[in-house]
């Protein structure tokens, strides 16, 4: 029966079995990245968003939620330019931890 709508397909994301050992690596290796408050404020400056969606937050929150692929793409863009870093409230070098986090493979090992 058509009913002139459809639903979404669940975006849940089951905690209990994401593989978060990148995101466990980064925080131990920048521990700033656990002081994240998820504001936006770095999306909103971000030289990279407008054509690629780039954001440490949505990286940071992807890295959480098992989102691997979404954050490579988001991280080949970025261009470190370093506008990201200024802004960011809680005083994150975002940009320090953006090259921390291209250092690491998937299962949170140091690859270069
Ligand atoms: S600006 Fe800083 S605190 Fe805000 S979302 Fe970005 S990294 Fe997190
Ligand atoms: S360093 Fe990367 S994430 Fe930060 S503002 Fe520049 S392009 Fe965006």
């Amino acid at each position: 029966m058509d009913f002139g709508f459809k639903l979404s397909p669940s975006s849940a994301v089951n905690l209990d079995t994401v593989d978060t050992r990148r995101f466990d690596r980064l925080a131990r290796l920048v521990p700033d990245a656990l002081t994240c408050i998820g504001c936006g404020s770095c999306s909103a400056t971000c030289t990279a968003a407008p054509w690629s969606g780039m954001s440490v937050r949505k990286v940071l929150l992807g890295l959480q939620r098992g989102r691997d692929e979404e954050v490579d793409r988001m991280l080949s863009a970025c261009m470190l330019c370093g506008k990201c870093t200024m802004v960011c409230p809680r005083g994150i070098n975002t940009r320090q931890l953006i090259l921390t986090l291209c250092r690491l493979d998937k299962n949170g090992e140091v690859v270069r």
